[in-house]
């Protein structure tokens, strides 16, 4: 598929993953837009993170890749024609290192306004496994004692517990609220992939943060609650943490996006460039990701059957094993778990309280997702 910016201008040529790519895309309302790609560090398998740089009352940067990529943000700017003292503004897309990472470093070296969903702002003084970590549910439970059993552990570093404590250090000069605007940018709130996850609109460009990937499905979160601690401090409009997390709430901010129409192109934080080609994508991509969760729904009540099936056994049914080595396995479980979740709530599925999953005969979560594409 092709793209259908006014033009697209390669500044510099992409190594076979993207790193380092440089285009220079002018949209049909004449906005020019540089995207740049910051390489990562080790082998990541989202590749390296695109960030955008554009003109929209101050020059405005999206993101700024991954902690210590400073030099190679700055270098992407510089083949764009840019130098850190030119940006105003950076506007963080959600609050996961290889977007905010960066950050603190480049308003150390320049004077940049940093804006980002006020959730943000609310959250940043705490280790987001504080409530990624909390466990709400048989289910959950169940998913940590497994993934203990299988040792399979969240990654865990002297670089990550710097970044947590460099994240709480950051001062947001702009905490943004739901729909604001800044010249032609409307900002949308998309949460769900995060609980800050911001999606972007300019002509006829959406940036998309990871909330829309080309190629891969965007991880979910699974249902939260705050902790207490949490909770206190949090304003009364953000105490409830269903708005913010799982995988329903993910579903709702695809439709979103799905709702501005096909004519819309998406410039996502990944996998623009990949394996040598361009993965052009629009809001039909938004619209795929939200059938292939869907159709997940229905595979995962099938699978659980007539019987009973414990959280391991169907997650080993629902992915391939090579999918599911050492430290993936987490990552397989919660996304079972938050399917499990939505048809929980729905009543097509019962969980016991010690995590063993059965189906109660009905298919309701087929009127849920009717509901959610109307
Ligand atoms: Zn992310
Ligand atoms: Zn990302």
């Amino acid at each position: 598929m092709d793209h259908r910016f006014k033009e697209l201008l390669v500044l510099r040529d992409a190594k076979e993953n993207g790193d380092g790519t440089v285009l220079k895309i002018t949209t049909k309302g004449d906005t020019v837009i540089h995207a740049i790609s910051v390489a990562r560090e080790g082998f990541s398998y989202t590749g390296p993170t695109w960030t955008y740089l554009f003109e929209s009352d101050g020059l405005t940067l999206i993101d700024a890749g991954e902690a210590g990529s400073l030099p190679r943000l700055e270098d992407g700017l510089a083949v764009a024609g840019f130098k850190l003292q030119d940006i105003d503004r950076v506007i963080i897309s959600h609050g996961h290192e290889d977007h905010d990472g960066a950050v603190s470093e480049l308003v150390e070296k320049a004077d940049i306004e940093v804006w980002a969903h006020e959730i943000y702002a609310h959250l940043q003084a705490y280790d987001p496994r504080t409530i990624s970590r909390r466990v709400i549910s048989p289910i959950q439970k169940e998913m940590w004692r497994v993934a203990d059993l299988n040792r399979s552990f969240p990654p865990t570093s002297p670089q990550r517990d710097e970044y947590v404590r460099r994240r709480q250090a950051l001062t947001i000069d702009h905490p943004i609220k739901a729909n604001e605007t800044i010249g032609k940018l409307e900002i949308l709130h998309t949460p769900g992939h995060s609980p800050d996850e911001l999606c972007m609109k300019l002509d006829e460009v959406i940036f998309t943060g990871d909330h829309v990937l080309p190629e891969i499905s965007p991880h979910p979160t699974m249902k939260a609650e705050f902790p207490p601690e949490i909770k206190a401090n949090l304003p009364d409009s953000y105490k409830d943490a269903d708005k913010w997390y799982g995988l329903s709430r993910y579903l709702q901010s695809l439709k979103i996006i799905v709702d501005f129409g096909p004519e819309r192109e998406l410039l996502p934080a990944h996998r623009y460039y990949n394996r040598g080609h361009f993965n052009f994508i629009n809001t039909e991509r938004a619209a795929i990701i939200l059938d292939h969760h869907g159709q997940r729904l229905t595979d995962i009540l099938e699978k659980v059957g007539a019987g009973e099936v414990n959280l391991e056994d169907l997650t080993r049914a629902v992915f391939a094993h090579r999918e599911l080595l050492s430290d993936n396995l987490l990552a397989g479980l919660s996304e079972v778990v938050a399917h499990v979740e939505i048809l929980e709530e729905v009543g097509d599925l019962e969980v016991s309280e010690d995590g063993v999953i059965s189906a109660t005969g009905v298919s309701n979560h087929l009127g849920f997702l009717s509901a959610l594409q109307a």
